[in-house]
């Protein structure tokens, strides 16, 4: 459910500036356009919500190169490929909205369902051999939901630039694709994984985890780094996977779905570490019910 807020506006930081809160595309693109007309340039953070220091980063770097951020806050049903998974997603926008107003954030941009989908996009994107591996084997249509929803928010908010976090490395690579092939007129900002002291990547469904899973999540963390550290002592790509295999072996708890070593710009599988050019090594796991991802890139 959206929230809405008289106006638009909250008034509870004495000290920091009014963030306006929007649920109406129409009501967002009248006040950035007033913004931009007056020469204020844009930074852009799309979210699912569900906020913690991983985003805020985000809104730190666009703050720090632009006038105006602005936070978009959906959960996106289109790019979910599990009904469960939708339904079970956390959605905190109240919590979300005072930790936005805390670090100043300008604009929040939190539609409805109904507001950003009328009626069912009919058209689909296709990212070739980008989509066939990892997030897009094993979640088929979630990027397709992605191109769609953020072209859609490229073109609601029209940023100068647009802040991703490269713990979705696939999701980076895959808009920028989208942004060079559709000649969207805005930089992309890739910006660094945020962890936990224990290694475990920040995550809104980290919060769903159980205390035991939430014990054990940071094996995630570890095995990326055990890859790392083999991969770059000459083990092949294959010796790397069995050896990851038989490390989750012993932590039952901890089923992973793929853990891919990839060429970091195609995200195509690689025989061994790259000499030239990054490796990416890459990992989506399920611990008690909950799917994470994270990558580890040198
Ligand atoms: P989400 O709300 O999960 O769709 O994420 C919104 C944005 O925050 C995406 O660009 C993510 O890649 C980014 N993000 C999520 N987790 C982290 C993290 N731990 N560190 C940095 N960025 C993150």
């Amino acid at each position: 459910m959206a929230l809405s807020y008289p106006c638009g506006i909250r008034n509870d930081h004495n000290l920091s500036k009014q963030m306006k809160i929007f649920n109406s595309i129409a009501e967002t693109q009248i006040y950035l356009k007033e913004q931009q007309k007056i020469g204020k340039t844009i930074g852009f953070v799309p979210t699912m919500g569900a906020l913690h220091a991983g985003h805020i980063s985000l809104i730190e770097a666009s703050k720090q190169e632009n006038n105006l951020t602005v936070c978009s806050i959906f959960v996106n049903p289109t790019q979910f490929n599990n009904p469960e998974d939708l339904k079970k997603y956390p959605r905190t926008l109240e919590k979300d909205s005072e930790m936005l107003q805390s670090v100043d954030c300008d604009v929040v941009f939190a539609p409805s369902a109904e507001e950003m989908y009328p009626s069912l996009p009919q058209m689909k994107f296709d990212f070739g051999s980008l989509e066939t591996v990892m997030e897009g084997k094993f979640r088929p249509g979630h990027f397709n939901g992605v191109g769609i929803v953020v072209s859609k928010l490229f073109h609601i908010v029209k940023p100068d630039r647009a802040y991703f976090g490269l713990k979705d490395l696939q999701q980076v690579a895959v808009i920028r694709r989208m942004v060079s092939d559709l000649s969207f007129d805005l930089e992309i900002i890739p910006c660094a994984t945020l962890r936990e002291a224990d290694g475990l990547a920040m995550s809104s469904r980290n919060m769903r985890l159980s205390a035991e899973a939430r014990a054990l999540a940071p094996n995630i963390y570890k095995a990326l780094q055990f890859a790392k550290d083999k991969l770059q002592g000459g083990a092949s790509a294959k010796e790397t996977q069995n050896a990851v295999a038989s490390f989750f072996s012993t932590i039952p708890a901890i089923e992973p779905e793929y853990f891919e070593i990839a060429d970091f710009d195609t995200l195509e599988p690689i025989a061994e570490a790259r000499t030239q050019g990054k490796t990416a090594v890459c990992i989506a796991a399920f611990l008690g019910g909950v799917r994470l991802i994270d990558n580890m890139v040198f």
